[in-house]
């Protein structure tokens, strides 16, 4: 008996949730809508949602009559917008011996939800975390699935996997000093048959994606970021690997040759891509890989990284290629190669992901082209065309809105007033 009325209350509450359900609908009425499909700036629209889901589109859409409206009639509204390289678990602190060697991962792990929550209300309702220490990415990717903490929809690269001495390990220091507590617990990896087990810890742990180290790097004290640090045969091992998985694959490469011997080991983007040359270039063209490239951080590190106590021969790094790399940006927009948006917000202050447009336009984007990187294209470089990267009738609603048109200024693109996320309004400045 008792088993039947708990079933009749089940009903009962099933059937209360239902018409709950029927006023959980939301009406944006749009005064201009981005529609990065066809590239155009529409007028007038009225966006319905459904829970999660968008419903109906259109300018002539009846509004039903128990749904919430929201004004957003004097703005200009786009899909949420996507970081393709981000890490949510870190920032520079003041002091760059400091951020090494006083930092453990639990100060990493406290923080990580204020980034979290900064990016989110930024208008990046979805990154791509490109790396992080003891699984605080998987955690915290977790935990904002849940609902238990604001911040953008994650996909997780767990441990970046690289070389004894490479970018992901930590040199320049004395060699007696052991800083990892468990060395099967980071991304270093030597030869094929390290590398693929690895990739399955990896998998095993919660990774999304598979991220390496294909050259060196800006940020670490090796001394050769243009220069491989793994064999082809290595990074073919580790693209083969992860695919098995069904996992695809980024790898981090500044350097001419360690862009190629990437792409041809099956990667889907490249990061920062700063010494591309054109035969790179037409690799990339043909295989339809992405070049994710993070062309505003240059600015913050110069200004900001000398303060923090990094030590020269980054810094040299850092004016050598930093200036490439935008120009070789450039070339490679201007070619055809695929383009999707991906900072490296971590490396400099997060919430700040959208000053990279202003970069984007100024070396050859349309700000059409700029806002699509961020949205439809990073959306099919993800995987997740099907969910997310326009406002389009049966994908999430992840939609955000500005004061202006940013086609007319692309730096409105900085002062995001209004952020939903599957359907939740997470910030609202349009309400007087
Ligand atoms: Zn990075």
């Amino acid at each position: 008996m008792k088993k039947i009325l708990l079933s009749i209350s089940f009903l009962l509450i099933a059937a209360g949730n239902a018409s709950f359900a029927q006023s959980k609908i939301k009406a944006i009425k749009a005064g201009k809508m981005i529609d990065v499909l066809s590239g155009k700036v529409l007028t007038n629209q009225i966006i319905l949602i459904d829970s999660t889901t968008i419903i109906a589109i259109g300018s002539d859409i009846a509004i039903p009559k128990n749904a919430t409206i929201i004004d957003l009639s004097n703005a200009t509204v786009l899909p949420g917008l996507m970081d393709c390289h981000t890490h949510l678990t870190f920032e520079p602190g003041d002091n760059y011996y400091e951020d090494i060697f006083r930092k453990t991962p639990i100060d990493y792990a406290i923080l990580a939800p204020i980034y979290a929550k900064r990016t989110l209300y930024a208008g990046f309702t979805m990154v791509r975390d490109a790396g992080a220490g003891q699984l605080i990415d998987v955690s915290l990717r977790n935990a904002i699935n849940k609902g238990l903490i604001e911040g953008p929809r994650m996909l997780v690269a767990t441990f970046a996997l690289g070389a004894t001495g490479g970018h992901t390990d930590l040199t320049g220091f004395n060699p007696n000093i052991d800083w990892k507590d468990n060395k099967d617990f980071t991304g270093v990896a030597d030869g094929v048959d390290e590398i693929r087990k690895r990739v399955r810890n990896n998998i095993k742990w919660g990774a999304d994606w598979i991220k390496f180290m294909a050259s060196g790097g800006v940020l670490s004290e090796e001394e050769t970021p243009g220069l491989p640090q793994y064999s082809f045969e290595e990074m073919k091992a580790l693209c083969d690997e992860a695919h098995l998985w069904n996992r695809k694959v980024f790898a981090h490469a500044h350097g001419t040759e360690a862009i190629k011997l990437a792409v041809k080991a099956g990667v889907s983007s490249i990061e920062h891509g700063s010494l591309i040359d054109a035969e790179g270039i037409q690799l990339m063209k043909d295989k339809g890989v992405y070049l994710v490239a993070d062309i505003y951080d240059d600015d913050y590190i110069l200004s900001e990284y000398s303060k923090k106590g990094y030590p020269e021969k980054i810094m040299n790094k850092e004016r050598i290629i930093g200036k490439t790399q935008r120009e070789n940006f450039q070339k490679a927009a201007k070619a055809g190669v695929k383009i999707a948006y991906g900072t490296d917000a971590g490396v400099y202050p997060h919430g700040w992901n959208g000053k990279q447009f202003y970069y984007m336009v100024k070396f050859g984007l349309t700000p059409m082209q700029a806002i699509q990187s961020a949205t439809i294209n990073a959306a099919d470089l993800l995987d997740w065309k099907d969910r997310t990267g326009s406002i389009t009738i049966g994908k999430l609603a992840d939609i955000i809105a500005v004061e202006n048109n940013p086609i007319d200024n692309i730096t409105i693109l900085e002062h995001v007033k209004f952020v939903m996320k599957d359907g939740t309004v997470y910030k609202n400045e349009f309400i007087k």
